[in-house]
C-alpha cells in the first residue's frame, strides 16, 4: 500500500525552508503559498529530469507523517498516499486531514487553517 515501497529514489540536489517573498504554488496541494509563509523548496533529479518542488507547511505535516509511518513519501503523491492509508486503517483523523488537503487547507469561509499537528503513527496509537 505504501507508495514509497514501489518508488524510485530521487537524487536530492538541494533542500531549503525559505520564507516566500512572492506567491508560489504548492506542488502537492496546488494551493498558493503566500508571501511571508515558510515552505520547503527542493531540487532533485528524478528519472533523468530536473525537478523543482515546493511544499506548503500544511503538506509538510502529511509528509512528516508518511516519513514516520512508512519511511518516506513520493513527491507529488502525498495527498493520495495519505488517503489510501486513511481508508486502509479506517482512521477518521487521517480522513479529516485528507479533506482539509483537498480543500487546499482552507475552512468553509475560505480562510487558511492553522498548520495541523502530525497525527500519531499506527505504532504510536497501538502503544497509547
Ligand atoms: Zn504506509
Ligand atoms: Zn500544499
Amino acid at each position: 500500500m505504501c507508495m514509497i515501497d514501489d518508488s524510485e529514489p530521487v537524487t536530492m540536489l538541494s533542500r531549503q525552508e525559505p520564507v516566500a517573498t512572492k506567491t508560489h504554488r504548492c506542488t502537492e496541494c496546488s494551493r498558493a503559498i503566500q508571501p511571508g509563509e515558510r515552505y520547503t523548496r527542493e531540487a532533485f533529479v528524478h528519472d533523468g529530469s530536473f525537478v523543482q518542488h515546493r511544499t506548503c507547511a500544511h503538506c509538510t505535516v502529511v509528509r512528516e507523517w508518511l516519513a514516520r509511518e512508512c519511511g518516506g513519501h513520493v513527491f507529488g503523491e502525498v495527498g493520495e498516499d495519505l488517503h489510501e492509508h486513511a481508508i486502509h486503517y479506517r482512521r477518521v483523523d487521517l480522513l479529516r486531514l485528507c479533506v482539509s488537503s483537498r480543500r487546499q487547507w482552507r475552512n468553509r469561509a475560505g480562510a487558511l487553517i492553522p498548520v495541523p499537528e502530525v497525527p500519531p503513527t499506527s505504532d504510536e496509537r497501538a502503544a497509547a
